[in-house]
């Protein structure tokens, strides 16, 4: 395999707005990719197949899951929802950072299969905001948008699991918070060594040519 790249995990509440975080976050960084997930959750009309998610049906997500495809998988609001192992292998191998869109509970398998994954939880800045997203989206049904508000609250209380909490009051002040995350996880001394050891190794090479870095 070649070099790893990082994984950054984003979650949040159905509503706090992680799908268009998610969308600003890989405009700014073109070379990271996006983690399509499998669901047997019905297709929305913006979204599209293979890019969005893989919409599949029943039968073929347990196909999946029996066959050991799945890095983790879930149901989520009365639908499944699963990360393929082809599609981390892919990222992976090509050194490339991964952006997650999972729930917490996909997060926390995740994480358990790769420590080294970075976790960030949207939050939204109220729960009347949240539920005004939620309607405003229209995406809905006054039944799935009561599930997925119910569900919110024991999202919520999963947040000591993450290794970051942004609330997503403002979009660009929220955008500008997570591009900070990655830059600072991509600074971490583990993640950088290789810069400092290249120096010394410069300096050892000076040394043994007679050019001493230390003198004068
Ligand atoms: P999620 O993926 O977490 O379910 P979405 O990204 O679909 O949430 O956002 C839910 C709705 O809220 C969308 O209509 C989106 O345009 C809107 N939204 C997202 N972030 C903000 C924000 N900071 N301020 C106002 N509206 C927002
Ligand atoms: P939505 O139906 O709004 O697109 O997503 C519903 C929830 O499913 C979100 O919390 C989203 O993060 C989660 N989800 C999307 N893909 C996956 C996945 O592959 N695994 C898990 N565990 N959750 C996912």
């Amino acid at each position: 395999m070649g070099p790893i790249g990082q994984l950054f995990i984003v979650c949040s509440p159905s509503g706090a707005g992680k799908t268009t975080l998610c969308r600003k976050l890989l405009e700014r960084f073109p070379e990271m990719r996006f983690s399509v997930s499998h669901t047997t959750r019905p297709r929305r009309p913006q979204e599209v197949d293979g890019r969005d998610y893989h919409f599949v049906d029943a039968a073929t997500f347990e196909r999946m899951v029996e066959a050991g495809e799945f890095v983790e998988w879930a149901w989520v609001h009365g639908n499944r929802y699963g990360t393929s192992h082809a599609e981390l292998r892919a990222a992976l191998a090509e050194g490339r950072a991964l952006l997650l869109d999972v729930d917490f509970q996909g997060a926390a398998q995740i994480r358990q299969q790769y420590p080294g994954a970075t976790a960030v939880f949207i939050l939204p800045p109220s729960l009347a905001v949240l539920r005004e997203r939620l309607q405003r989206r229209g995406t809905e049904t006054p039944e799935t948008l009561e599930l997925r508000f119910r569900n919110a609250l024991r999202e919520i209380e999963a947040y000591p699991q993450f290794d970051y909490l942004v609330v997503n009051d403002d979009l660009d002040r929220a955008v500008e918070v997570l591009c900070g995350i990655v830059w600072a996880e991509r600074a971490r001394r583990t993640r950088q060594a290789e810069a400092a050891e290249g120096l010394l190794r410069e300096a050892a090479a000076l040394r043994r040519g007679g050019n001493d870095p230390d003198a004068g």
